[in-house]
């Protein structure tokens, strides 16, 4: 698996490793693989930077079943097998607890993968794990900062690296630099053996986010970086220049204290203050 497009998302997944520290020496990394173009992606390309990495890591995909009929794991395991990754399948009882708890008229989706992320957590802390990587790409976290602005009010995407509440696993998301239209031709090049997740509102959940979607492939034929800007916007913070008035009482006292806070919430790369902070 060496080709141009190969290249290009290594370069995007190793950007973002570097960027934000994502791997280091001895992590021991559960790779979620749900049987999807994504995950399968961020699995080959972890294992292919793993072989080139100055560091020394190891993967283990782990695949959460969470039982609705159809859902076929005995492919996500043959390419597990086929590519010789160490793996573990986990069953549950998720969709039966889902019958059961579910509010009517209430989503899906939220309590599916609320109980897909707690398994996914339980899992590769049984595994001896310290991280969880996720395969959210870049039109994921674009996505998530015009859903949050639209629909919640909150000015917020995901992170790259976060500690997960358990304390315990840091979650990580290596693709965050990778475009989902490089994905898909990848996947198709590389016969990636997709399953569907068989759950009873697959293909018409989420139609909030399809509607983001939409909107951004209608702006892009105007503005054609819309979607890099706007990546670009999550790594460029003025926040003094929003209207956070917690952000702007901190900001206000760190500064009148002239205490470290101020420039950590405010940075000047090359003042002296923020090299110590750093180091
Ligand atoms: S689309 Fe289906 S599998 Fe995915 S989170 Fe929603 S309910 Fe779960």
């Amino acid at each position: 698996m060496n080709g141009k497009l190969f290249r290009k998302l290594r370069h995007g997944a190793g950007k973002a490793i570097s960027d934000f520290g994502l791997i280091e020496n001895d992590d021991r990394i559960a790779v979620a693989v749900s049987g999807g173009k994504d995950s399968y992606t961020l699995l080959l390309l972890l294992d292919e930077l793993r072989k080139r990495a100055p560091v020394q890591f190891e993967l283990v995909a782990v695949n959460i079943d969470s039982g609705y009929p159809g859902y076929r794991t005995d492919i996500i395991e043959g390419f597990f097998r086929k590519y010789g990754f160490s793996y573990r399948m986990i069953p549950s009882e998720h969709y039966a607890i889902i019958k059961e708890k579910r509010r009517p008229g209430s989503s899906y989706c939220s309590i599916c993968s609320r109980l897909k992320r707690g398994a996914l957590y339980e899992a590769a802390q049984t595994l001896g794990c310290n991280k969880l990587a996720l395969g959210h790409h870049q039109d994921d976290f674009i996505e998530t900062l015009l859903l949050n602005q639209f629909f919640v009010g909150s000015l917020k995407s995901m992170s790259a690296s976060m500690l997960a509440d358990n304390g315990i696993i840091t979650v990580i998301r290596p693709l965050v630099y990778v475009a989902e239209e490089d994905i898909i031709l990848f996947s198709r090049q590389a016969e990636l053996p997709v399953v569907c997740c068989c759950c009873p509102v697959c293909g018409t959940a989420d139609m909030q986010r399809k509607r983001m979607k939409l909107l951004l492939k209608d702006l892009q034929a105007d503005i054609p970086h819309v979607k890099s800007s706007l990546l670009k916007a999550l790594s460029n913070v003025h926040p003094r220049h929003l209207l956070d008035p917690l952000l702007h009482r901190i900001i206000e006292k760190a500064e009148v204290k002239n205490d470290l806070l101020a420039p950590a919430l405010f940075p000047d790369p090359d003042s002296q203050i923020t090299q110590k902070i750093l180091e």
